[in-house]
């Protein structure tokens, strides 16, 4: 088959390694510059930086056997990372279990109960059970009341702002889980990942592999629109072409998306797909003289903070390996009707500096030799509680369009591993369609009006044949 794929980033890049090697002609559109979407770089001291912070966990499956199918190993580096937090006007330690017991801004007796919740949690097998119910109110009843105020309030309106109350459970047990396994037993301090030269090293393989098995990786290259005859897909116009595929595999957020298809789709799969609802995120990586402490990653639990967090990356990974560059970023979640998405880059600093002063009082505007400010429109998907019956298959009603999207990411938080897990379970769903048989007209205009299961559009569609019987 001959299919396009939308998207260079870690879904579309593992999609297309798949079906590359699977003998499928595969055409690959990037609007960026170049690939790694999310998970993308810039150069940066004579090496490459993520323009979004990246790390990887222990957890991360994918991820870690990618790197290893892609003769990366070597450079994978893990370090242990000290996490910390912003409470009281100073900075505190907040990794271990000693961190906790120090915690002053608890109680006494709810430090106990918030080792005890996490604890707890950690070991719950299932996230099932936890479908309908809203992180609020399972945090308030089982952490208490003092630590929604002081650190899960303020941190889930960092990261969803005005949906935190609607936020589902699943989404919290995943973080819990995912933290907890990025600590080997008796571990105090979290191990994360990263590669050497940065995971821009893993989009340039994926793409040099895909290159090998005949495929091919077009940045700058916008896809427009896309062809749908007879309720099939029959190929896409791009800023640059129009072309004809037998299947296309779409990565990029349901939002987008929808630009690209034909208006008026009816049908429940896409009603889905428009309720899906995206954060933006504005990131400053800033270039200091200094560092600031041994943190890497600080949270801010404070709604009047214009970020979430404080990210010392050069606690992370060497500033050596930037020229001697101080390295920070912070990181902030908002709609992308909020103002401060829109405000100029100086008016963005300005606001963030004047913060970072009081988180860091050491810090000043003149310790900055380089700031860089980056946005994304559709950072994090809201996953609100009873999320399953919002999730859309990957198999389209359109015979021949397929999707990968973060907002199919359930239950973990979205991730670079999630990314390639779909990406590659997608690719699976793509080769089994069989262009020729979803042409039958009615069988596949029944199907892109949504009327069917997706899941059974995935099947060659079916011709009725009355036959008569002579008697
Ligand atoms: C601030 C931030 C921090 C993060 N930190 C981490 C982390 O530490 N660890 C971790 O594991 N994950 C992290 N993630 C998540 C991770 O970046 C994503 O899960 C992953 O990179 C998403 O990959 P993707 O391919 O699914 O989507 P994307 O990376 O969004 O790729 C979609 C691609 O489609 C392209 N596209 C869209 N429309 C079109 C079109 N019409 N034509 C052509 N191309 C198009 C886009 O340009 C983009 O490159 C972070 C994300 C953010 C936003």
């Amino acid at each position: 088959m001959r299919i396009g794929i939308i998207g260079a980033g870690l879904a579309g890049l593992s999609a297309g390694l798949d079906l590359a090697r699977a003998g499928h002609q595969v055409v690959i559109c990037e609007q960026g510059a170049e690939t790694g979407g999310l998970a993308g770089t810039f150069p940066y001291g004579g090496t490459r930086l993520e323009t979004f912070y990246h790390h990887a966990f222990t957890t991360d499956r994918e991820t870690i056997q990618l790197i290893h199918e892609l003769g990366l190993g070597d450079k994978l580096l893990w370090r242990e990372t000290p996490m910390g937090i912003f409470q009281l006007g100073r900075v505190m330690k907040f990794a271990s279990p000693w961190d906790l017991l120090r915690f002053t801004p608890l109680s006494f007796v709810n430090r106990l109960r918030f080792g005890l919740a996490v604890l707890y949690l950690s070991r719950v097998k299932q996230w099932q059970k936890y479908e309908r119910v809203r992180v609020k109110d399972w945090i308030q009843r089982v952490f208490g009341q003092q630590a929604w105020d002081v650190i899960w309030g303020p941190l889930l309106h960092g990261k969803f702002g005005e949906y935190a109350a609607e936020i589902g459970m699943p989404w919290f047990y995943s973080r819990i889980h995912t933290r907890a396994g990025s600590r080997e037993k008796g571990m105090t301090k979290e191990s994360l990942g990263y590669l050497e030269g940065s995971f821009q090293v893993l989009h340039d393989a994926l793409a040099r592999a895909i290159g090998e098995a005949g495929g091919s990786v077009r940045c700058g290259e916008k896809v427009q629109a896309l062809r749908i005859s007879r309720g099939r897909l029959v190929g896409w116009k791009t800023s640059r072409r129009s072309e004809r595929l037998d299947a296309v595999l779409a990565t990029q957020a349901p939002p987008a998306l929808l630009g690209i298809l034909p208006a008026g789709l009816k049908g429940e799969y896409w009603e889905r797909l428009r309720g899906v609802t995206y954060l933006g995120n504005i990131c400053a990586v800033l270039t200091v003289k200094r560092s600031y402490s041994p943190i890497y990653w600080m949270n801010i639990p404070d709604v009047k903070s214009p970020f979430i967090a404080v990210i010392e990356h050069t606690n992370f990974i060497d500033k050596r390996t930037y020229g001697g560059r101080h390295t920070l970023y912070l990181s902030n979640y908002l709609p992308i009707s909020h103002p401060r998405y829109r405000a100029a880059d100086r008016e963005v600093l300005r606001e963030f500096y004047a913060y970072l002063a009081k988180v860091l009082p050491a810090f000043s505007a003149k310790d900055v030799t380089e700031a860089r400010v980056f946005r994304t429109p559709h950072a994090q998907p809201v996953i609100r509680a009873g999320y399953s019956s919002s999730l859309v298959p990957h198999t389209s009603p359109v015979p021949g369009l397929y999707l990968a999207n973060m907002a199919q990411i359930y239950p973990e938080d979205r991730g670079m591993s999630y990314s390639i897990r779909l990406g590659r379970r997608a690719a699976k769903r793509v080769q089994s369609y069989v262009p020729s048989a979803a042409s039958n007209g009615r069988a596949a205009a029944k199907q892109a009006a949504g009327k069917k299961s997706s899941r059974a559009v995935a099947k060659p569609a079916t011709v009725k044949i009355k036959i008569k019987l002579k008697k």
